[in-house]
């Protein structure tokens, strides 16, 4: 099926299709009578962008960026590289990456014309931040929503205010645009969140928060429920894009090397210095584990020649069974909440991909027999009971000849003897480790 078939296809479903291609215009994909694609440039309805709003804007823009050049020096450096762009289909202001990787800050000119000038160079800043913390350029969050919340709390915390320079952003009756640790920090069920953490924390934080609230708000209305609020700025220009991503880490090693943090303190420097480190991703490790073993398996069981006979016929006896074990020792507590998740998604992969997979539960108390892996049913919760016992998971591995056996576990237990063939992955949270010496981990954590 070539790829003209699969438009062909999804448009019989789901009739014309309009793709934005730029403020105020659309590109309008639908069939004809003969079934052929026709594509057709549409004007979106956009409310007419004023001219002199926008003049005012730009004045303002060159004033202010000139202003932030002391201080604000790397906002200054940050900003000026940027194409700024008018658009009445945001209603705030926001980055975005466009064509080759380069940053386009994008505003709404009512908006903007209604925020004060110190109220502006907190805004600035704060889309700065954005770019310099990867944020646009990374998707690294699930929950979209909940991402967008937590990069915004986090970068707020590095943002301070001063009186006449740079204030958070206010409505007409005075109320605060945006999230805040310490507004969110008011409500009593969020008493507990923490100032100068990383998106990740806050993320992490409020997921638990709301998973808590789910499970006791079963049955009541009302009580007690988690208020986010909104983000001060429009995220949805964020995308993955690794050329963009490069531009950055440029950009903060230049800011770097001419001290251009101006006013900035050396501890929020170095949290931004920390995010330009590309993190190697476990589960990039784990599915390169996998790779590597299946790659092993096709070249042993290939058919090679034989120096005095030629090819050795196949059919030579198979010395393994070639499934795999995937164990769970639910008796972890340290496991964070959404890593086993992670973990599973691996898995599944693998599945998909063909690999014959049982799996095993085990913990303190009971082993589950070996059953081959269901996708689908995959919801295990761990029990945080301590201790649990190897043994039987190897003596099953050696019985049943596991061909390999990836175990996801903290690595409380005693240490078990090593099977005499099957490869051995140990997932365990980092910071942990199996009493082992044989076998290869990888450290989970939330990434
Ligand atoms: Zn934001």
């Amino acid at each position: 099926m070539t790829d003209k078939d699969k438009v062909k296809d999804l448009l019989k479903e789901q009739g014309a299709m309009t793709i934005a291609v730029g403020p105020g215009q659309a590109v309008r994909i639908s069939l004809n009578k003969k079934g052929e694609i026709v594509k057709e440039i549409v004007q979106m309805p956009v409310k007419k962008i004023d001219p002199a709003l926008v003049a005012k804007a730009n004045k303002r823009f060159e004033w202010l960026i000139n202003f932030l050049i002391c201080r604000y020096h790397f906002v200054h450096r940050t900003l000026s590289m940027m194409r700024k762009f008018p658009d009445t289909t945001v209603s705030t202001m926001g980055v975005r990456v466009v064509a080759a990787g380069k940053f386009e800050l994008y505003y709404n000119p009512e908006w903007f014309d209604a925020r004060t000038d110190a109220q502006g160079v907190y805004v600035f800043v704060h889309e700065v931040l954005h770019v310099i913390l990867h944020h646009c350029t990374t998707r690294q969050f699930d929950d979209h929503d909940l991402g967008n919340i937590a990069q915004d709390l986090a970068i707020n915390e590095l943002i301070t205010e001063v009186n006449g320079i740079c204030e958070k952003p206010r409505d007409k009756n005075g109320n605060l645009i945006g999230v805040f640790v310490d507004e969110l920090k008011k409500q009593p069920l969020l008493k507990d969140i923490q100032n100068k953490q990383t998106a990740e924390w806050y993320y992490n934080y409020l997921r638990q928060k709301q998973k808590e609230q789910e499970s006791k708000g079963k049955g009541k209305k009302g009580d007690g429920k988690v208020d986010l609020g909104t983000t001060m700025d429009d995220h949805g220009g964020f995308k993955e894009h690794e050329i963009a991503d490069e531009r950055v880490r440029a950009l903060v090693r230049e800011l770097d090397s001419c001290k251009m943090w101006g006013s900035m303190p050396q501890g929020d420097v170095e949290l931004i210095l920390q995010a330009q480190v590309k993190k190697v991703n476990w589960r990039n490790k784990m599915r390169q584990w996998w790779g590597s073993q299946l790659a092993k398996m096709k070249y042993s069981t290939r058919k090679r020649p034989n120096r005095r006979f030629g090819y050795i016929m196949p059919g030579f006896k198979k010395a393994y069974e070639d499934t795999w074990l995937v164990v769970i020792d639910t008796s972890g507590s340290t496991w964070g909440y959404g890593l086993l998740g992670q973990f599973l998604n691996i898995i599944n992969q693998m599945v998909e991909e063909g690999v014959p997979i049982d799996l095993m539960l085990v913990d303190c108390e009971v082993q589950t027999e070996p059953k081959p892996y269901e996708r689908r049913k995959a919801q295990y919760e761990f029990k945080g009971l301590g201790g649990t016992s190897m043994e039987p998971v190897m003596k099953v591995v050696e019985e049943r000849k596991y061909r390999g056996v990836c175990i996801a576990t903290d690595g409380e237990f005693a240490a078990p003897t090593k099977p005499s063939h099957a490869q051995v992955l140990w997932a365990v949270p980092k910071g942990k480790n199996p009493p082992v010496e044989w076998g290869e981990r990888i450290y989970i954590e939330q990434v």
